[in-house]
């Protein structure tokens, strides 16, 4: 890089995954850099918090998964992690189903006992479609109506407020669908959670960086702008342009925490409210992250809130609208030879922890070339 008069080589919107990692990279390097973020902690959406000895994900449950070895490595540098596997249930009125689709599921929903007794069933429910042009016909042309019914529709309108049938199909090929009985959410090499949670991390990665909370870089562009030689931008595009092509859309979510002076509450780290009449989406119980003995325990019960200007973006809605107005932004961004943006929001992507990483990696790789 030039050198140049600033004060900061980085200054860094953003102190998630993405932001944190980078300036990790660029410390390493000699580089000096400020990171900033409009919240009151470091993390992002992977900020948690020790509520009675219990790390409590206060931005929704967070499973690190990857296949990547050097980016498990990576993490595994930073602090221990766990190994854990991700069971959830699904409650759909009094019934109790086993998560992701599974032989566990089928036996709870037929009494089916063999692949072959299962495939049968499903054979019997499925709505054929050759070309499935959205999430429903692509959900009833693989599993059918009873599990389309029971565990998919419902949940999926809560959580995206809009109908299967005007949602992409891809959302939910992330989903595994086996006939055997594993009932890992993940088909990933590596999986675990962080001892001690994820803000340790994030403690570690930006150890003896300068970092300033409570601050929104918009509200203060040019003073920051001319204070950093290079601008590293993690928030949103349509935010940081004024609006100028229209909001880009998201879901947004709200969190409740509750204590409970007992030790157990669920049973469960996780429970995905699959009816229509139940207005949340998930309850969480986050002790079983971490595995910890504790009197008290902490539930979370997350619910779907719409998104405007002044929520949390939680999840991009990446459908074609949404997409054809990114680019625009997009094309104003590029225009912007002193910024760099990366992460969930600036790329306006559905991207996982390990996602991030190696994202902001391959950012900071070529930044030192
Ligand atoms: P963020 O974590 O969103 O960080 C961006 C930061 O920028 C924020 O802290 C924000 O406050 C700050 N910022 C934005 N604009 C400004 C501004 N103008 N001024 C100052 N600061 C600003 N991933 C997994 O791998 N496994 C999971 O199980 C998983 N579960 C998830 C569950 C939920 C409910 C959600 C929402 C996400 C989940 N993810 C999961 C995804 C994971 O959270 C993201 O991949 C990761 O947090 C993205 O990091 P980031 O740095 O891009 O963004």
């Amino acid at each position: 890089m030039q050198s140049s008069n600033k004060k900061y080589d980085y200054v860094i919107v953003g102190a998630g995954f993405f932001g944190a990692v980078f300036a990790n990279e660029m410390k390493k390097k000699g580089k000096k850099c400020l990171v900033l973020d409009k919240r009151h902690h470091i993390g992002g959406n992977c900020y948690t918090r020790k509520v009675h000895d219990i790390n409590v994900h206060v931005y929704g449950p967070h499973i690190f998964h990857t296949s990547n070895q050097k980016i498990w490595e990576y993490v595994n540098k930073l602090v221990e992690f766990r190994q854990f596997v991700y069971s959830p249930l699904a409650k759909y009125g009094d019934e109790y189903y086993s998560l992701p689709f599974n032989m566990w599921t089928f036996n709870q929903l037929w009494g089916v006992k063999t692949p072959f007794e299962a495939k049968k069933k499903i054979a019997e429910t499925i709505v054929p479609c050759d070309n499935p042009k959205n999430l429903e016909e692509f959900a009833l042309s693989i599993l059918g109506t009873d599990v389309y019914e029971k565990l998919i529709c419902h949940y999926t309108e809560k959580h995206w407020q809009r109908h299967p049938r005007d949602l992409p199909a891809f959302l939910i090929k992330r989903l595994p669908f086996r006939l055997t009985y594993d009932a890992n959410y993940y088909n990933d090499k590596y999986c675990g959670i962080p001892i001690g949670g994820y803000t340790a991390i994030f403690e570690k990665l930006l150890e003896n960086i300068e970092v300033r909370l409570n601050v929104d870089f918009l509200a203060h562009r040019a003073y920051y702008e001319s204070i950093g030689t290079k601008i590293v931008f993690t928030g949103k595009l349509d935010e940081l342009f004024g609006y100028k092509y229209g909001d880009l859309d998201y879901r947004s979510l709200s969190f409740k925490h509750d204590i409970y002076d007992y030790e157990n509450h669920q049973g469960v780290v996780a429970i995905n409210h699959t009816s229509k009449d139940v207005p949340y989406t998930r309850t969480i119980e986050h002790k079983y992250f971490e595995g910890v003995k504790t009197e008290k325990t902490v539930v979370t019960t997350e619910t779907p809130v719409k998104h405007t200007r002044y929520t949390t973006p939680y999840y991009p809605v990446n459908n074609k609208e949404n997409n054809e107005k990114f680019k625009k932004y997009l094309t104003e961004a590029k225009q912007l030879d002193n910024y760099i943006f990366g992460g969930r929001l600036a790329d306006y992507k559905y991207y996982d922890m390990h996602q991030v990483i190696g994202s902001a990696l391959s950012k900071a790789k070529k930044e030192n070339k």
